[in-house]
């Protein structure tokens, strides 16, 4: 049993890690360069962190808040026996922290990281023990999403069963990949949607394209997503995972191009106030379109991409189903969209876009 924990990175995904292992019972050291967002994520355990725990069904234990402590020294995490990093997604950067993190940790300490186009392999390369590195990755809310992705292609079994243990620990059910892969598996299925989405706008507006997606049940449309996460990051994400898919997820140039344009000009997505959409704090306002696009090639992408995380060995159908259930909220996972819409209709449809439009993201897999 350990007690000490640490987190690298104070931000959206950081604080809510910190505070899921505090609520656990774990003592924490949050560690960040940047006193300001360490502020941030004081005040949010201070004020917040109890309801959101309530708000996703987490009895909450004793002030959680209490059990955590803020440096921007990694010295602080000396004594720590199991860290999360949670840094921006840049593979020096995120080199750099493990380095600082091997000056100070025991040589037997596992890391987590929470990357979603990287993988642990490369973020571990240069470490004198690389592998004590495990993927240890969250949805987005990371307290309201039911998800931890666990893999380690060069891990130990102690370091991944001691994530196990950990995510276990902190109510989770893991989900085990059988091999690493940038993007993982619930990274991978939404940039399918949101890079098919993207090709969907050389023939429709965004709300068109949306609000055809929210109807159909899904929680969010991808390009709200895109804005919710932002499209700078979005655009550096799939830049990431150009490395391995080459152009799979890339959006048409001209398209591409917009968004590039987009980002110089600071719209951003929810965090600029005006993405795709506009925005009004939290909530995304999207115009009610004449008529709805007909978005069954995003599903058919979807289709698609859960085949190849399938023949890539990542995960059985089942579990690429439950993945995008619980990291996506959704009620339905992938394989049973192929139910609901047949495979020969999907394929047929994924055809003709790949004809009419040459997007990796159409190319049949099945
Ligand atoms: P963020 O930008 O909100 O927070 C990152 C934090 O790291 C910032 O507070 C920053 O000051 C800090 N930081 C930067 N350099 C540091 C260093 N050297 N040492 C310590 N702290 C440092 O980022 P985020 O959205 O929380 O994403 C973090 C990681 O989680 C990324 O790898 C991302 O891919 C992954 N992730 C993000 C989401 C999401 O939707 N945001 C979902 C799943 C996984």
């Amino acid at each position: 049993m350990i007690s000490k924990t640490g987190v690298v990175g104070a931000g959206l995904m950081g604080r809510d890690i910190a505070g899921l292992l505090a609520n656990a019972g774990y003592a924490v050291t949050l560690v960040d360069v940047d006193d300001d967002a360490l502020d941030a994520a004081r005040h949010y355990h201070e004020r917040k962190l109890p309801d959101e725990l309530q708000a996703s069904g987490y009895t909450v234990s004793d002030r959680p808040a209490d059990r955590i402590t803020y440096a921007t020294e990694y010295e602080g995490l000396a004594d720590a026996e199991f860290v999360v990093e949670a840094v921006p997604e840049r593979l020096d950067l995120k080199r750099d922290v493990m380095a600082s993190l091997e000056a100070v940790l025991d040589s037997d300490v596992v890391v987590g990281t929470n990357t979603s186009s990287l993988t642990p392999g490369d973020i571990a390369a240069e470490m004198n023990h690389r592998d004590r590195v495990v993927l240890f990755h969250f949805a987005n809310p990371a307290i309201h999403r039911d998800l931890v992705e666990i893999a380690g292609d060069d891990a130990t079994d102690r370091a991944l069963e001691r994530a196990t243990e950990i995510a276990e620990a902190i109510d989770r059910e893991p989900i085990r990949l059988r091999r690493e892969y940038r993007a993982n598996g619930l990274s991978r299925l939404s940039a399918s949607i949101k890079c098919a989405a993207t090709w969907e706008l050389l023939d429709a507006d965004p709300a068109a394209i949306d609000v055809a997606a929210t109807r159909i049940g899904f929680d969010r449309g991808p390009l709200e997503l895109i804005d919710l996460i932002g499209l700078d990051v979005h655009l550096a994400t799939i830049d990431n995972l150009a490395v391995t898919y080459g152009d799979r997820y890339e959006p048409p140039a001209e398209i591409r191009e917009q968004m590039d344009a987009m980002v110089s000009d600071g719209r951003l997505g929810q965090k600029s106030g005006e993405g795709f959409f506009e925005w009004d704090g939290d909530e995304c306002l999207i115009p009610e379109p004449e008529d709805p696009h007909d978005i069954q090639p995003i599903l058919a992408a979807l289709v698609n991409e859960a085949h190849r995380l399938v023949t890539d060995g990542i995960a059985d159908p089942e579990t690429v189903d439950e993945i995008l259930q619980r990291g996506g909220d959704s009620e339905i996972g992938p394989f049973d969209v192929e139910e609901m819409f047949g495979a020969e209709p999907l394929r047929e449809v994924l055809e003709r876009r790949h004809d009419e439009t040459g997007a990796a993201i159409y190319e049949p897999v099945f």
